[in-house]
C-alpha cells in the first residue's frame, strides 16, 4: 500500500491516482476534498515524476494555502513543497506578472492598489467631472464587469443609457489614474494575467498540472486563467461542491463546473460521498436546511462518526444577552468537557463583521482570548496605515493617493487647499504629483499654484525624506534591504513616537507597540512570506527578470495587500476563540461552532437578492462544526426593531432538529465528543469533577425555553418557566411556522 495514500477512502485514493487529463472531484463539506487534492500534488509529484516548480495550485485564501503548504511539505519535504507555485489566484497570478509582466508593458515595481485606494481615486473622479453616480456601487459595478473579464472599451460599446456612459467614463479614467501611478488593482492582477499568458504562452510552456480548491467560487476571469495556465498540456484537477458556492455577489459563476465540461469533453467525474468532520446530528441539521432548495439534485451526507450531541438553537432577549450567552456557554462547555476543549476550538461565525461588537465586547469582558478574521485588519489600522503608505511612496512615488494621505501627516502646514490645488496642477499637466513636487523641491520648476513658504518647506522635506529613503534601496547600499532599518529610519525622520503621544493620549503605548511589531513583521515577512520563493520555472527564450534590493519591499507590500484575511501575521499558536464571517471560514473546520443572529434580515440578509445563496452561507457556516454546534438569535436587534428566527431554520420540521437548551454533558456525549476529534477522552475522575460543577447548567441566566406547538403544529412559542409570569410574558417570542 502506497504510504502517500495512507488515511484515503477508496474514492479518494482513485482521486489521487488518477491518470485523467481533466478531473472534478464534486463533493459534499467534510468529504475530503481539500485532503485529496493535497495528496494528490504530493503524488503527482513523488510517484508520476512532475517537478514542483512546473505545477500550479490555486486555494482561496492565504489561510488554505499555509495549511496546504504544511500538509504537503510533511508528505514531500520543505525542499520540494517550496516549489511548487501555490497561492491564492491573486498571489499567482502577481508572481507571473513580476517576472515576465513587462512582456506587455507592466514595470516591474508596480503596487496593488487596494479597496481603500481604487475607492478614493474614483471619488476624485466622480468629483471632478460632477457625475452623480455614489462611489462605492461605481466601484463594485466596475469591479464586476472586470470580473467578468469586461473592458472600458467594450462596456462603453455596448452601453447606451446616461448612467452607463458616466459608469464607462468612470471606469476608463479609473484605469488611466491606476496606469499613471505605476498601480494594478485587485481585479488587474488576474485580467492582466489572462492577457500576458494569451499573448505569451511560453510563460506557461513547462507547466504541467493546474489544481484548484473551492472551484465553485471561480468567476469567469479565473476561470480563463485555469485554462490559460493549462493551456500546454491540459492537465487540470478542480475540486468543489456547487451547494458551498457563495461568493456569487461577487461574480463567481457556479455554471464553470458546467463550462468546463463542455470545454473540455473528457473530463472525469468523481464523487466523494462520506463525511469525516462532522457529528450525525449537526449533518442532519445541515442537510435541512440545504434540502429547502428543491431545485438542486439530491445529495446525502453520509456521517462517518456518531449521532452525537443536538445542534441548539437559542433564542435570546437582546444581542448583548446573546453575546453573554455564548460566552457563558463557551466556559461551560469547556468546564464541563473535562479538558477536551480549549479556547482555539471555538469559532463564532457571522453573517457579516458588523455584528462583532457585542461579542468582542462580551469575550473581552470576560478574559476569553479571541482573534479576529476577515474583519478589520491589523494592516488597517491608522497608524499602520500611516507607515504603509510612506513604505508604498518610498516603493512607488507615482502612487498619488498613498502620497496625498501621507504628505501632512504628521502635520508639514501643508493645508488641504494647497494639496487640492497641486492635484490639479499636475492633472493639468498630465503628471503625477510626485513629479511636479519634485520639480519644485530640485528648482527644476516653478510653481503656478501660491505655496505659502511653511508649505514650501514642508513640501521640500517630504520629498527629502522619500528619496534618503530610496537610496537606502539601491543595490550599491548591501544586497539584501532591510525593511526593518528602513521603517526606523522612517519613524525616526517622522519623530512618530512624539506624533502618536500628541495625537492619541489615550492610547498612543499601544499604537506605538503596533507599528513596532510592524516593523518586526515587515523583516520577517519579506524573506518568509506565502509568496517567499516568487519562484517560477525558468523559461528559455523569455527573459526573466532578477530580483533587486527594491523588490523586497514591494514583495512585502504586495503581501500586505493580498493578505485579505490575516488580523495578524503571528499569534496562530495562542489558543483563541476565533471570530470569523461565514464567508472567510470556508474550507475550515472546528470542533465547536456559534452562529449568532439567524434572523430574517440577517440570514437571510435585507439587502441580498439570492436567498439560495444566503440559505448555502448558513449551509457552510454549520457545516463547519465537527462535534458542537449552536445557532441563536436575538429577539429584538435594536431597541425598537423586533426579529424573527430566519425562515431557514423555523419550519416546524426544522425546529424539532434543534434543542432550545444548550447541550448537557455527560460521560457518553464527553466520549463521544472526544471519538469525533480524535481526542483521549478524559479519565472518570475529571469527568466526575467535572460534572460536580453543574453550577454553570444552573448559570444559564436567560433560558428562553421552547414550549410544545399548538395543537395543529402552525406555531409554538418561546418562554422561560423560571422567571415569574410578568418578566416571562415580556420575552416571549412567537415563532411563526412556515
Ligand atoms: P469543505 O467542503 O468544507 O472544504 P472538504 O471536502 O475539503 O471540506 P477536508 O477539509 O479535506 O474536506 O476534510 C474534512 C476533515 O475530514 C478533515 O479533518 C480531514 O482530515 C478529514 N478526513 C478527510 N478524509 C478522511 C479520511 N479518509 N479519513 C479520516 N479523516 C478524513
Ligand atoms: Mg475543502
Amino acid at each position: 500500500m502506497d504510504e502517500l495514500l495512507d488515511g484515503l477512502n477508496d474514492a479518494q485514493s482513485s482521486a489521487v491516482t488518477s491518470r485523467a487529463s481533466v478531473l472534478q472531484v464534486l463533493a459534499p463539506p467534510g468529504s475530503g476534498k481539500t485532503k485529496t487534492l493535497t495528496a494528490r500534488v504530493a503524488y503527482l509529484v513523488a510517484r508520476e515524476g512532475f517537478k514542483p516548480c512546473n505545477i500550479i495550485v490555486c486555494t482561496f485564501t492565504l489561510k488554505a494555502a499555509r495549511e496546504m503548504k504544511d500538509r504537503i511539505r510533511g508528505m514531500l519535504g520543505h525542499e520540494l513543497e517550496s516549489k511548487l507555485i501555490l497561492g491564492t489566484f491573486h498571489s499567482v497570478a502577481r508572481r507571473f506578472l513580476v517576472r515576465y509582466g513587462h512582456e506587455i508593458g507592466i514595470k516591474k515595481d508596480f503596487g496593488i492598489a487596494d479597496t481603500t485606494d481604487s475607492k478614493a481615486m474614483i471619488k476624485r473622479i466622480i468629483a471632478r467631472n460632477n457625475y452623480s453616480i455614489e462611489p462605492d456601487p461605481a466601484r463594485s459595478r466596475i469591479s464586476g464587469l472586470k470580473a467578468k473579464g469586461t473592458t472600458a472599451e467594450q462596456f462603453a460599446a455596448t452601453s447606451n443609457k446616461a448612467h452607463q456612459h458616466e459608469l464607462a467614463r468612470i471606469y476608463s479614467e479609473y484605469q488611466e489614474t491606476l496606469k499613471a501611478s505605476n498601480l494594478l488593482d485587485y481585479d488587474d492582477l488576474l485580467l492582466r494575467c489572462t492577457e500576458l499568458l494569451s499573448m505569451h504562452p511560453t510563460c506557461v510552456c513547462n507547466i504541467e498540472a493546474v489544481l484548484i480548491d473551492e472551484y465553485q467560487d471561480t468567476n469567469n476571469v479565473q476561470y480563463q486563467l485555469m485554462a490559460l495556465f493549462a493551456q500546454k498540456l491540459r492537465r487540470i484537477t478542480i475540486v468543489g461542491d456547487p451547494d458551498q458556492s457563495i461568493y456569487g455577489f461577487r461574480s463567481a459563476e457556479i455554471k464553470n463546473l458546467y463550462r468546463m465540461r463542455e470545454d473540455y469533453t473528457d473530463t472525469v467525474v468523481i464523487n466523494l460521498e462520506k463525511n469525516y468532520r462532522s457529528a450525525g446530528n449537526i449533518l442532519l441539521s445541515a442537510q435541512a436546511v440545504i434540502e429547502q432548495d428543491q431545485s438542486r439534485p439530491s445529495k446525502l451526507l453520509v456521517p462517518t462518526h456518531c449521532i452525537g450531541i443536538q445542534p441548539t438553537l437559542r433564542h435570546l432577549f437582546t444581542k448583548d444577552v446573546e453575546a453573554r450567552w455564548i460566552v457563558e456557554e463557551i466556559e461551560r462547555s469547556r468546564n464541563l468537557t473535562a479538558g477536551v476543549l480549549n479556547y482555539g476550538d471555538y469559532a463564532i461565525l457571522l453573517r457579516t463583521s458588523t455584528l462583532s461588537m457585542s461579542i468582542e465586547k462580551a469575550l473581552a469582558k470576560a478574559g476569553i482570548p479571541y482573534k479576529m478574521v476577515g474583519g478589520r485588519r491589523f494592516f488597517d489600522r491608522a497608524e499602520i496605515r500611516i507607515v504603509l503608505d510612506y513604505l508604498r511612496v518610498i516603493n512607488q512615488p507615482d502612487h498619488n493617493d498613498a502620497l496625498i494621505r501621507v504628505i501632512n501627516v504628521p502635520t508639514r502646514k501643508i493645508g488641504d487647499v494647497t494639496i487640492k490645488a497641486l492635484l490639479d496642477e499636475a492633472e493639468t499637466g498630465k503628471m503625477t504629483l510626485w513629479s511636479l513636487i519634485l520639480g519644485y523641491a530640485q528648482g527644476k520648476r516653478r510653481p503656478r499654484t501660491k505655496i505659502a513658504t511653511q508649505a514650501q518647506k514642508g513640501i521640500d522635506a517630504f520629498v527629502n525624506l522619500i528619496l534618503t529613503s530610496r537610496r537606502k534601496l539601491l543595490p550599491e547600499n548591501g544586497e539584501q534591504c532591510n525593511l526593518f532599518d528602513l521603517i526606523a529610519h522612517i519613524l525616526k525622520r517622522l519623530s512618530f513616537q512624539a506624533y502618536l503621544k500628541g495625537v492619541h493620549k489615550d492610547n498612543w503605548e499601544e499604537r506605538w507597540d503596533n507599528v513596532n511589531e510592524l516593523a518586526t513583521q515587515a523583516s520577517q515577512m519579506a524573506s518568509a512570506s506565502i509568496d517567499d520563493s516568487d519562484m517560477l520555472p525558468v523559461v528559455e527564450g523569455i527573459e526573466q527578470r532578477q530580483d533587486t534590493a527594491a523588490d523586497i519591499l514591494s514583495k512585502f507590500l504586495a503581501n500586505v495587500a493580498l493578505a485579505t484575511e490575516v488580523e495578524k501575521p503571528d499569534g496562530e499558536d495562542q489558543q483563541q476563540v476565533t471570530i470569523s464571517t461565514i464567508h472567510a471560514a470556508k474550507g475550515l473546520e472546528w470542533p465547536a461552532v456559534f452562529i449568532p443572529g439567524v434572523y430574517d434580515g440577517s440570514i437571510p440578509h435585507s439587502r441580498a437578492e439570492d436567498h439560495d445563496e444566503e440559505r448555502r452561507l448558513l449551509y457552510v457556516g454549520m457545516t463547519r462544526a465537527q462535534g458542537l454546534l449552536y445557532l441563536s438569535c436575538p429577539h429584538k436587534q435594536s431597541s425598537s426593531e423586533e426579529t424573527t428566527v430566519s425562515k431557514f431554520v423555523s419550519t416546524s420540521r426544522m425546529l424539532k432538529l434543534f434543542s432550545p437548551q444548550g447541550p448537557t454533558f455527560c460521560q457518553q456525549t464527553i466520549r463521544d465528543l472526544g471519538g469525533i476529534l480524535a481526542r483521549p477522552c478524559p479519565t472518570m475522575d475529571l469527568i466526575e469533577a467535572a460534572r460536580t460543577n453543574e453550577e454553570w447548567a444552573e448559570d444559564i441566566r436567560y433560558p428562553l425555553t421552547r414550549m410544545e406547538m399548538d395543537g395543529d403544529g402552525s406555531s409554538g412559542a418561546w418562554s422561560n418557566p423560571h422567571l415569574d409570569d410578568a418578566r416571562s410574558k415580556c420575552l416571549d417570542v412567537n415563532v411563526t411556522v412556515q
